[in-house]
């Protein structure tokens, strides 16, 4: 079955190339220009998946997506105008999964889009182990292995390698990894969270200079990434 993409987008020609893109590459869409009519349509269609401007004719894209995520954890991707950091940081701390500058192209927006379908399908279907690339972790043990052997980690390592595991193949902000593996009253401390990733980088890359799998999100954040480019 095809899945049904929303696109709430105002400028009628980036609008016109999602469809004709999204069709080509057998996706459903529908559209709307307004965050009110996207409201409309997310709760009468359930979309698996929406692309979100961030500049709309009723508004800021921004509270559309604070909405969304009050009642449904779907994967959203933020298309933004320029490479806005504070725009697209606040959107992902928001809740969005992913985001995209215009002009963008096709075949990485299209990647996006597979990558937060992939997500989405793993998450509905957690099973026993979460595989990445050469790594593997147990989540009934909570060991991680890579290739094969189980990866000596500090307690932090553990719970920053886990909290990527978790959530790979999407842009994560310095801020929410801050909050989430060291806790509430830490999203500024950006040298604990550089520290780790350079200790962890050690212990998971081939080249720690050009990690593979720890991908640097210049002034936002960190990609976790389970293919090898
Ligand atoms: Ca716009």
């Amino acid at each position: 079955m095809k899945q049904l993409i929303l696109i709430v987008e105002d400028d009628l020609s980036v609008k016109k190339l999602l469809e004709i893109t999204l069709k080509e590459y057998q996706f459903n869409s529908i559209s709307s220009d307004g965050k009110k009519g996207a409201m409309m349509l997310f709760l009468t269609h359930t979309p698996d998946l929406l692309i979100v401007d961030l500049g709309l004719s009723d508004g800021d894209g921004k509270e559309l997506i604070e909405q969304i995520r009050e009642v449904s954890k779907t994967p959203i991707i933020v298309l933004s105008a320029r490479h806005d950091e504070k725009e697209i940081i606040a959107a992902l701390d928001l809740g969005a999964d992913d985001y995209i500058t215009k002009p963008f192209s096709i075949n990485e927006l299209l990647a996006r889009i597979r990558a937060a379908l992939r997500r989405k399908a793993q998450e509905e279907n957690i099973s026993q182990n979460v595989l990445c690339g050469e790594l593997e972790m147990n989540l009934a043990s909570r060991d991680i292995f890579f290739k094969g052997e189980k990866l000596k980690l500090t307690p932090i390592e553990h719970e920053l390698l886990k909290y990527f595991l978790l959530h790979t193949n999407k842009t994560l902000t310095h801020k929410q990894i801050l909050k989430e593996v060291w806790g509430v009253g830490y999203q500024n401390e950006m040298q604990y969270l550089r520290t780790y990733v350079n200790t962890l980088r050690k212990k998971i890359e081939e080249d720690s200079t050009r990690p593979s799998y720890i991908k640097t999100e210049s002034g936002i954040g960190y990609r976790f990434s389970c293919n090898k480019e």
